[in-house]
């Protein structure tokens, strides 16, 4: 076991991480932290959860120690490491543990994600920060109100790359790229080395090392999986027979769209169970006191779209459904991770229609174990009506219809991304034309009256901000593209 002594991590630093109890470096933080210390670039296959933020926070805190200053001067606290992630919950959890690291020194750092007003976060940045972590789409807001001025950068870590490349920041990613210095180091997190990726580090990084961690492909032997053979129609049922059959009072509920996920957590809310929807269009105020309601007991079910779950740092969830097999057999891995934490035993079951086929013999392939699918016996009727009509609303059949994506939910991203989502096919059923709406009711769960009670920031993008200049898409030349 490498412990953290072995570093020589300054003073202040080395006192920060004792005080979060950490015993000895993980696996990650044992391979990158000397090789970052020595300025070189990393490429690392690692996920959250195991222990990359302080792999890549502690070596950049400690080399940036020699631009320390109490001066008050705003000019001389430059930016001069920036991470980049994709959603605003892993921006802000990584935003926080860099905080709790540097806290004994002097660097400043701060977050900025979209969803949430601007002038907080310009004041911020205006006052000057040494560590700046943020969103792709809210940066570039900010770059073009000149609110963040880039070129003293030092150090750039491009975190859960695959996903940002997946959702469709790579124009985005590119152009922030184009405003850094040459001269620096660049540190690349991704789940997988997939040829994208593989793309994006040649163009970007210099003779990276290359660090990879277990993958967490395998799932915990903690979790029980069940894969239920479902059809569409009857999965809110076996939602509930699920539940009851395993007495179990909270779960997460993921769907593949933020359509499907607003509409089940209002179908569910209906059927009685204290429901609270996560996902993309939510404001980030309304996702912390989603998390926070679901923390603390006052809501059963969170559903949730994969973007919007993301790295979330939720222990001793008991069960965790797939009310859609995801696209990516990866989240299967990540969702179920979500319970059976650190030794207790948790549940995971999946609904499989006749369409799923092919995803699960991704899964099959991944957690290389074979799939038995399991018929599931209700103790109910089935209940007739709305749900049993037999048509099925536009939305419904396809998830990608609303595919999530944090592009929906920047004041600045509005479709370009998000390329597996195909043009929307005008709605079959009035109702999708509704935005969500938490329900109003008197009677509403405690979690729907709070929602009822948030105001949504404005998406409007500020005066002062101009629009973006073109850049040509990465990947269209052979050629490297470089560092600028
Ligand atoms: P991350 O993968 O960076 O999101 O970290 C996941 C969790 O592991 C966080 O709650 C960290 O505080 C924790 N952690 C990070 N490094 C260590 C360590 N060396 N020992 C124990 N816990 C750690």
């Amino acid at each position: 076991m490498s412990s953290f002594s072995n570093l020589q991590l300054a003073p202040t630093l080395a006192r920060a991480v004792a005080e979060m109890g950490y015993e000895s470096m993980t696996p990650i933080q044992a391979q990158a932290i000397p090789v970052v210390l020595a300025g070189q670039d990393v490429m690392g296959a690692a996920q959250t959860g195991t222990g990359k933020t302080a792999a890549f926070s502690l070596p950049l805190l400690q080399r940036m120690l020699r631009h320390e200053n109490s001066s008050t001067s705003p000019a001389r606290h430059p930016v001069r490491a920036l991470v980049l992630l994709p959603t605003r919950e892993l921006a802000d959890q990584v935003a926080q543990q860099i905080k709790l690291y540097a806290k004994y020194t002097q660097l400043r750092s701060t977050v900025v994600f979209g969803g949430m007003d601007m002038k907080p976060q310009t004041l911020e940045l205006k006052k000057g920060v040494e560590v700046l972590v943020a969103t792709p789409g809210r940066l570039l807001d900010h770059i073009e109100a000149k609110n963040a001025v880039l070129n003293q950068v030092e150090y750039v870590v491009l975190d859960e790359a695959d996903r940002m490349l997946d959702i469709g920041f790579l124009p985005d990613l590119q152009r922030i790229l184009s405003y850094l210095p040459k001269q620096r180091t660049t540190l690349l997190f991704s789940a997988t080395f997939s040829p994208e990726i593989k793309r994006l580090a040649n163009s970007y990084l210099q003779d990276p090392v290359t660090i990879e961690v277990a993958r967490p492909n395998e799932t915990a032997s903690t979790v029980a999986q069940h894969f239920y053979s479902v059809s569409d129609d009857d999965k809110r049922r076996a939602l509930r027979q699920v539940l009851n059959n395993n007495g179990l009072k909270q779960a997460f509920v993921f769907v593949n769209s933020k359509l499907g996920c607003a509409r089940l957590a209002r179908s569910l809310e209906r059927d009685g169970l204290k429901t609270a929807a996560l996902h993309g269009d939510k404001s980030q105020d309304e996702r912390l006191k989603a998390l926070d309601a679901f923390k603390r007991g006052e809501v059963d079910l969170l559903v949730c779209t994969d973007v919007a779950a993301r790295g979330l740092d939720i222990k001793d969830v008991p069960a965790v459904f797939n009310f859609d097999v995801p696209f990516n057999a990866e989240d299967y891995v990540h969702r179920i991770g979500r319970t059976g934490r650190a030794g207790a035993s948790g549940l995971a079951a999946t609904f499989v229609s006749g369409s799923d086929q092919r995803l699960i013999s991704d899964i099959e392939k991944l957690i290389k174990k074979k799939i038995e699918l399991e018929a599931l016996e209700f103790d109910d009727e089935r209940p007739r009506g709305r749900f049993n009509t037999g048509r099925r609303a536009w939305g419904e059949d396809d998830p990608r219809d609303a595919i999530e994506s944090p592009s929906s939910s920047s004041s600045r991203d509005s479709g370009h991304r998000g390329g597996r989502s195909r043009p929307a096919a005008p709605p079959a059923d009035p109702f999708f034309n509704q935005p969500y709406e938490p329900t109003a009711r008197a009677e509403d769960a405690p979690a729907a009256s709070w929602e009822a009670t948030q105001t949504r920031p404005s998406r409007s993008l500020s005066a002062n901000i101009k629009t973006k200049r073109k850049v040509p898409a990465l990947f269209k030349s052979d050629e490297p593209v470089g560092h600028d």
